[in-house]
């Protein structure tokens, strides 16, 4: 506290990340990053970027990484916007995008930044519960709303819905704009993408953090109607021109070209999901059915945040939330194999 913040700064409740801590011999299973590393290919344009070059401005409006990812996905450049980690692709569209009269709707579980960002931007919300089972319920969206945003696979759920449940939820609301975070949507869930053609209310947000194993990176996008992303630029040239340095550009691009190593990553990760729920259950734990790539699991028995305590003596460390309805849940990252086990002997010693 100070005298000199602004009103403003007293009142944000700023998100809080999962720790990043140095720790001997530790399994990170906190943060949802990937453990396999990303393309050598992409590692390879990030040193080649490292170069004299460095000394000018990077293209401010990313314009051969917005191509790829256009080509990639099937869109228009003009339908594609990249930012600083989805993050900042997320507060921008906050700020062009979901700012109405009306309350912007979101699930009362979900991405604890979107809160965050509604302070910092004064964006009146409303929540909506998830049902018994942990579901966004879209039949529930059906009121007065200045926008929707909802990740898909939900977090920390990791449950998905399916692309027809989004396209309902965007015929019900053809004159607000529905923002789609698919932070996870790679490890098998369905992606909104085909949608953005027949809906121009539709704004999908990726990142390269998770399936691309480039959180460090730092590179997100949106793809939507050439209209928002217009809106989306806006905002960007009042904020920062040169979101993404060039190596962040360079390793985008070279990511994007290298599929063979992204499909191979996201198969191992979903493997090891199977695994770990498997490993999970048996243990007696009841696992949400996830599409991403972390589990959100509880043990009828044992309160979540002892288990995480305990897990943490043993150098183990996974995210626990201390809010209501899920604070009996440990949300677990997909490790390596290793990691997994080490995890699952971690807990079995701890239950015993
Ligand atoms: C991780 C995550 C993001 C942000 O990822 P960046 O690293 O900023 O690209 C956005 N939304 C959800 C739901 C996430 O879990």
């Amino acid at each position: 506290m100070s005298r000199f913040w602004s009103s403003l700064t007293h009142e944000l409740k700023p998100y809080v990340p999962g720790e990043q801590p140095r720790m001997a011999d530790l399994v990170k299973l906190n943060t949802n990053e990937n453990p396999l590393g990303p393309s050598p290919r992409a590692l390879e344009a990030i040193r080649g970027a490292a170069a004299d070059t460095l000394r000018l401005y990077p293209d401010p409006q990313a314009t051969a990484l917005r191509a790829a990812l256009a080509a990639y996905h099937g869109v228009r450049p003009e339908q594609v916007f990249v930012g600083n980690g989805s993050d900042e692709v997320l507060a921008h569209a906050f700020v062009a995008l979901l700012k109405h009269d009306a309350p912007l709707l979101f699930p009362d579980i979900t991405y604890s930044f979107y809160p965050v960002y509604c302070r910092l931007f004064g964006i009146a919300y409303e929540t909506l519960p998830l049902d018994q089972a942990m579901q966004i319920r879209t039949a529930d969206y059906r009121r007065p709303a200045g926008a929707i945003i909802i990740p898909n696979p939900n977090a920390p759920t990791g449950i998905a819905l399916s692309r027809t449940e989004i396209a309902t939820l965007l015929d019900d609301h053809p004159d607000v704009p529905v923002v789609v975070d698919e932070a996870y949507v790679d490890f098998g869930a369905e992606t909104a993408i085909p949608l953005v053609a027949s809906h121009r209310n539709l704004l999908v947000v990726q990142t390269m953090s998770k399936s691309r194993a480039l959180a460090g990176l730092r590179v997100g996008y949106a793809i939507g109607d050439a209209d928002l992303i217009d809106a989306l630029m806006r905002v960007k040239d009042s904020f920062n021109s040169y979101p993404l340095g060039r190596p962040a550009q360079e390793g985008a691009i070279a990511s994007l070209a290298d599929d063979a190593y992204f499909q191979q990553g996201r198969r191992r990760v979903i493997e090891g999901r199977e695994r770990l729920t498997r490993g999970l259950k048996s243990a007696g734990f009841e696992v949400l059915p996830s599409l991403a790539n972390f589990v959100f699991a509880r043990h009828p028995a044992h309160e979540g945040a002892k288990l995480a305590a305990a897990l943490r003596e043993q150098a183990v460390i996974v995210r626990h939330f201390s809010a209501p309805r899920i604070s009996d849940f440990l949300r677990i990252t997909v490790g390596t194999d290793a990691q997994i086990d080490r995890l699952l002997s971690a807990l079995s010693g701890i239950l015993r």
